[in-house]
């Protein structure tokens, strides 16, 4: 009898482990976790769906080469600013050496200050 009572008992707790697990060892901010995971996937599903339609590198293109592009970059640099960041207008197809080159060059134009980036903020906003 009691064991029978302890089976179900175990089940819900075990289940509710899993439940809890995967969230809590992230970040305890669960508010910005969840945007960032939510931006982050959109951001995913728009670039693979623009450098399909633009799936080459516009700067190599430009200089009589033939390159694929891996990065969609923000022609104007968006800052956080939402309408200029999904605005596929000032979007344009680089590949990553491309890419690379111009955000040093823009980041030294424009005297960004240089925080340390978080690692899932890299692929993220590009
Ligand atoms: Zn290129």
């Amino acid at each position: 009898m009691p064991i029978q009572r302890l089976k179900p008992k175990l089940g819900t707790i075990s289940s509710a482990l899993q439940t809890i697990t995967p969230g809590s060892w992230r970040t305890p901010d669960h508010n910005t976790s969840s945007t960032k995971r939510g931006y982050g996937y959109r951001w995913q599903k728009a670039r693979e769906g623009y450098l399909r339609k633009h799936p080459l590198c516009r700067y190599c293109e430009r200089e009589g080469r033939i390159t694929a592009a891996t990065v969609v970059d923000h022609i104007v640099a968006h800052q956080g600013d939402d309408t200029l960041f999904w605005d596929s207008t000032n979007w344009q197809p680089l590949c990553k050496p491309c890419h690379d080159s111009t955000k040093q060059r823009e980041e030294r134009d424009h005297e960004l200050p240089v925080t340390d980036t978080p690692t899932d903020k890299a692929w993220t906003v590009v």
